[in-house]
């Protein structure tokens, strides 16, 4: 069965160990500037693309919910966490497309640095042809793409939100958000050393942080579990 949505789908996928306002204030301004539909955040369950998490994938799904929870238009997506084995976004898109059907614009939101190793992921040419990418800037100095990355963006490139609605997928979209210099290993590295993250993520979630003991010691020296 197919949902029927009145705009783009916005894909917010991560490790989100833990979820954090960097996260989540880009994922509101582009809710509301590119007037989507909704913003899935999609916790990784195991990534391709980094460390394992120093908690287990339900205590991270637990944070997005509770972060997530009070934002109209914020939908958590539990997808990745479901399926076996690694995490990859061909996956995750092509799943989703078979949800929402081949009309609906998707569109896959992606930090700058994320972006930037585009051309490490698996099958990483078929993105655009599941969806759009949208990448938002992240604080710090940008390196040049390699070669064959901007070999691939060249064409694609759109610079209006609106071709972001003219077609289910395809364009590339560079969108400037709210910088904040805030990330996940900075806020594991503060909780592991008994310092306070506070005013950076969600009391609900640092709550649940503290309520659990969680990122107690040093940062990422806990496997997952799960
Ligand atoms: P870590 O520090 O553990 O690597 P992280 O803070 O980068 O984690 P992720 O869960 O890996 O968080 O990020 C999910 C997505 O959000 C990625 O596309 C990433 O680029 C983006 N992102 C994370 N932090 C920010 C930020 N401060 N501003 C803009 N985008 C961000």
């Amino acid at each position: 069965m197919t949902v029927e949505v009145s705009g783009p789908i916005g894909i917010l996928g991560g490790t989100f160990d833990p979820i954090h306002y960097g996260h989540l204030r880009p994922a509101l301004e582009l809710l509301e500037t590119l007037a989507l539909a909704e913003v899935r955040f999609v916790p990784c369950r195991i990534p391709a693309h980094r460390d394992v998490p120093a908690i287990t994938a339900d205590q991270r799904l637990t944070l997005v919910q509770l972060a997530t929870a009070e934002q109209a238009g914020f939908v958590v997506d539990d997808r990745e966490l479901r399926r076996e084995g690694p995490s990859y976004m061909v996956d995750t898109l092509t799943s989703l497309r078979e949800d929402f059907g081949v009309a609906t614009p998707l569109a896959l939101i992606v930090g700058s640095d994320a972006f930037r190793e585009l051309d490490t992921w698996r099958r990483w040419r078929e993105l655009t042809g599941l969806a759009h990418i949208v990448v938002m800037q992240r604080p710090g100095a940008q390196e040049p793409f390699r070669p064959l990355l901007a070999e691939f963006i060249a064409p694609r490139v759109v610079s209006h939100v609106s071709a972001l609605r003219q077609r289910p997928a395809g364009g590339i979209l560079f969108q400037p958000v709210t910088q904040l210099s805030i990330s996940a290993t900075q806020i594991r590295a503060l909780l592991a050393r008994g310092q306070s993250p506070r005013y950076l993520l969600p009391e609900t979630a640092l709550a649940y942080i503290h309520q659990r003991g969680l990122y107690r010691s040093r940062p990422d020296a806990f496997p997952a579990t799960s």
